[in-house]
């Protein structure tokens, strides 16, 4: 303990550490909770938990803002808790180790949970500080954004006055997030039925695709493995092989471009060398068509045994028409933000179980109606193949405002604090601000952090002096909020 204490400003990296110490992984979150309430208990803050285990702790404004407007200042306490392949340590039960080099700050064969310890750290320094100027603080610790946003979308937000919203849940210095995306998971599901189907089994693999995040990276236009499963598998029915699926699966998560995909065939035996041809044919067409993208993309179609049973015909030719006719990728860009996707979707996940052939999206737009024309679409076109679509996980968009005072302020303290020209922007994928100006009308927020490098993974860093300077301009801002 204590690597971090000889740095500035110690109020805010002592907290930090503090946290570190302390297992918080989403879904295990109970101590992180209690650590929190126990911060609010021995300060006399007010503080309520809900049974989401979010923590909200109110702290008056300091002599000359008592009565000005309330701010919310708000961060999530859970982490990607992630580590290194041989790494031993229990990320359930004991905490992280700290690493301080080169300017920044890690975790030793861990993910760091800089995303988003550094937004509590900060809400504890300015809760602590009976130096630091504020309005009326009400400062939102919520659970489980990394899993679905899920301790904003249980959040009773009736206890809230505050309708300025600093969130820090950003990780690049001097780019002040102001709008994000809406969206939903839509699980289409196909029925299908089996019969007995001799022929010779055939192994289709297609793997080492590119994939990425299906909001931040759906406009590289990389292949998605599902939707070249369903081409391979439309061109050997274009060229008349008979042929029947026996199972198939693909991709890891619905908001992650699928990077592999494998189905098991049954090959009549007189057309077993036809297939081959076919598949050898459309790989060709589909490495052309990607050659820039999804350089290291491998497929191969071998022979695997014999086949005893398969999917029906018809049940064949919906699965492939489930995967071939879905529509894939960016919808469409905004015609305000040069080079903001509006809407998009991403096919991230295929399988099979009793219910049926599975595929399963992530659709996300800023603009509600365009959402749900798409979950419209998918709706009827799972009906057309005998089945149905069920939407799950529905976040809202967070609206871009022309007018904003607190953008405006953040912007013009940014600029005086380091000289340099902020960059706004609007993200097409989900934010905890959609959730909270969702659900209070009125709320002009902005989101702000400091420099962090690969979040989600064991190799994430926090840059210390980008986060000194991130609460610097925290300080200014509040104290300009006057
Ligand atoms: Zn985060």
């Amino acid at each position: 303990m204590n690597v971090l204490n000889s740095l500035e400003p110690q109020n805010v990296f002592r907290f930090f550490e503090e946290i570190a110490s302390i297992p918080h992984g989403s879904n295990n979150l109970q101590k992180i909770s209690d650590y929190l309430v126990a911060f609010a208990n021995e300060r006399n803050l007010k503080v309520i938990r809900d049974e989401a285990l979010n923590v909200i702790i109110f702290k008056d404004g300091t002599a000359g803002y008592e009565t000005s407007a309330p701010v919310i200042l708000q961060g999530h306490m859970d982490m990607v808790a992630v580590k290194e392949e041989n790494c031993r340590k229990n990320l359930e039960t004991e905490g992280l180790d700290l690493e301080v080099s080169d300017g920044f700050i890690s975790a030793k064969g861990t993910s760091l949970g800089g995303d988003d310890g550094i937004a509590v750290a900060y809400a504890l320094a300015v809760l602590d500080s009976d130096t630091i100027a504020h309005p009326p603080l009400e400062v939102v610790i919520t659970t489980n954004e990394e899993i679905g946003l899920l301790g904003a979308a249980a959040l009773d937000c009736s206890v809230l006055k505050g309708r300025i919203m600093l969130n820090m849940d950003s990780e690049d210095e001097g780019i002040f997030t102001a709008g994000c995306a809406g969206g939903a998971t839509a699980d289409m599901v196909i029925p299908v039925a089996r019969e007995a189907f001799d022929g010779v089994k055939m192994h289709l693999e297609l793997k080492d695709f590119k994939g990425g995040h299906s909001g931040q990276e759906i406009n590289a236009q990389r292949a998605n493995a599902n939707k070249i499963l369903g081409r391979i598998l439309l061109a050997l029915k274009d060229e008349s092989v008979s042929f029947r699926l026996i199972t198939a699966n693909g991709g890891e998560k619905d908001n992650a471009i699928a990077r592999f995909a494998a189905a098991d065939l049954a090959v009549a035996a007189e057309d077993v060398s036809k297939a081959k041809e076919a598949v050898l044919k459309i790989t060709e067409i589909v490495k052309s068509e990607y050659h820039t993208t999804d350089v290291d993309a491998k497929i191969t179609f071998t022979e695997d045994g014999k086949a005893a049973e398969a999917l029906d015909a018809d049940s064949t030719l919906r699965v492939i028409r489930l995967l071939h006719h879905t529509p894939y990728g960016v919808m469409k860009y905004s015609y305000e933000i040069k080079g903001l996707v509006q809407t998009s979707l991403n096919c991230g996940v295929f399988k099979f179980d009793e219910a049926g052939a599975h595929l399963i999206f992530s659709v996300r737009s800023s603009v509600s109606s365009e959402k749900d024309e798409l979950l419209g679409r998918l709706s009827d076109l799972a009906e057309l193949l005998g089945g149905k679509c069920n939407v799950y996980g529905a976040y809202p968009a967070w609206e871009y405002r022309a007018d904003s005072k607190v953008r405006d302020l953040i912007v013009d303290d940014y600029k005086k604090l380091t000289g340099k020209e902020p960059r706004i922007e609007v993200i097409h994928a989900g934010l905890e601000c959609g959730m909270f100006s969702d659900k209070l009308p009125g709320l002009d927020a902005i989101s702000f952090g400091p420099d962090m490098d690969d979040i989600h993974t064991f190799h994430e860093k926090l840059n210390i002096e980008s986060a000194k300077r991130g609460f610097e301009l925290l300080v200014e801002v509040l104290k300009d909020l006057k």
